[in-house]
């Protein structure tokens, strides 16, 4: 164990464990009083899932309990609600104290609190989509398209709709990316409907076929339905709370070069909730979580400010993955689609790498 500047041992609370949260949490546990508040008692690689509903087993690799990482640490298992320049508010109301806080909330999911609950969630889908002869998945962005990619991949029998109000899929990625994946669903079968809304209000979950409607009158049948919509930036628990004014138009928090927030000598921020001006995605996050963990180890062992690491925005890259062989890679100058991306993504979904990463065999 370290000690602080001044001799004393000094808290640090981590808010949200993610991709960016858990890495965190992992590389500070031995450096201070360290504590990990989070909704739920797991990590979850968010980009396994949709492979998790074509095949749940998948799941008991890439939902890892934080315990299992986080060997030295307290873990508070409840929703941060509000904070104050010393302490964070839990959704129980109790008051943790800090001397150093990471805000890591890129986003709220309405997930089980438990491992046991989200495996047994993965199962549920599993059956939904095993006995559906026609499935509709609303939202073209990376979710919606990677869960199309799974069911066409593994249920080729089975017909797929997939609506998306914007005028192309994955919009957070170029156009050309766009449109082969287009392309790879139309030679699929899969049904893309752009520039529509599935009407919320006309969906029943009673089991059997039903009829949607769209925001433009047109009728489709299926069997069940998915919800692939954004989950939303986690940050409207801040709205009220010290950080009120830290927050940007779009609702993030506004971080300085060090990735602490503009004003804050010991509050620092990681991951999707960062105003950084670069793609949003997991690998970054990971970057921004070891820059922020090297500058909390320099400051929590007296170091000077003058020396703390800098983070650098990145251009974009992305992979999707298009069921369990093929994908889609965006570059700063080209995109491609087919096998080559598959192969750095789709067959393992980083899920080996990611343990790797958090210190874990692989199981
Ligand atoms: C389908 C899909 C595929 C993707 N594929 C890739 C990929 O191939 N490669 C890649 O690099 N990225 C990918 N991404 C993006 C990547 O998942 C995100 O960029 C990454 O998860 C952001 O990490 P984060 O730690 O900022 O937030 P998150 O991973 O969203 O973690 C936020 C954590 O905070 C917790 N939380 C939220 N609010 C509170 C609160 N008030 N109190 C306590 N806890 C709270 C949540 O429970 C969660 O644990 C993909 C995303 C999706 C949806």
């Amino acid at each position: 164990m370290e000690l602080g500047g001044g001799g004393e041992r000094k808290r640090v609370v981590v808010i949200g464990g993610g991709v960016a949260g858990s890495l965190l949490a992992k590389s500070l546990q031995f450096h201070c009083d360290f504590t990990l508040i989070d909704q739920k008692e797991y990590f979850e690689i968010p980009w396994a899932s949709l492979r998790a509903m074509v095949e749940p087993s998948f799941a008991e690799r890439s939902v890892i309990n934080h315990r299992d990482y986080l060997t030295n640490g307290q873990i508070l298992t409840s929703g941060a609600v509000n904070i104050t320049d010393t302490e964070v508010l839990t959704g129980e109301g109790r008051l943790i104290p800090y001397d150093y806080l990471v805000i890591a909330t890129g986003h709220a999911d309405s997930v089980p609190i438990s491992k046991t609950g989200r495996l047994k969630e993965f199962q549920q889908d599993n059956l939904k989509i095993r006995s559906a002869h026609s499935v509709l998945i609303v939202g073209g962005g990376p979710t919606g398209v990677e869960l199309a990619g799974e069911i066409a991949t593994d249920f080729p029998e089975k017909k797929i709709t997939l609506v998306h109000t914007g005028s192309r899929l994955l919009e957070f990625i170029g156009e050309k990316a766009a449109n082969k994946t287009l392309n790879w669903f139309k030679s699929r079968n899969v049904e893309v409907i752009l520039e529509q809304s599935v009407r919320l209000d006309t969906i029943s979950d009673s089991p059997g076929s039903k009829i949607y409607q769209t925001s433009e009158g047109e009728r489709f049948e299926a069997d069940c339905h998915f919800l692939c919509i954004g989950k939303g930036v986690g940050s409207a628990w801040l709205r009220e709370t010290v950080l009120k004014n830290s927050l940007d138009i779009n609702g993030r928090l506004m971080v300085d070069e060090n990735l602490r927030i503009i004003g804050r000598k010991n509050v620092f921020a990681v991951g999707d909730i960062t105003n950084i001006r670069e793609i949003k995605q997991g690998y970054l996050a990971q970057k921004q979580a070891l820059v922020a963990a090297k500058n909390l180890k320099l400051l929590l062992a007296g170091g000077r400010e003058s020396k703390m690491a800098t983070y650098q925005a990145h251009s974009v890259l992305a992979l999707v993955s298009l069921g369990r062989k093929q994908g889609l890679a965006q570059f700063p100058y080209t995109t491609c689609i087919g096998r080559l991306p598959g192969l750095i993504k789709s067959k393992d979904l980083f899920v080996g790498k990611t343990r790797k990463t958090l210190g874990l065999e692989d199981a």
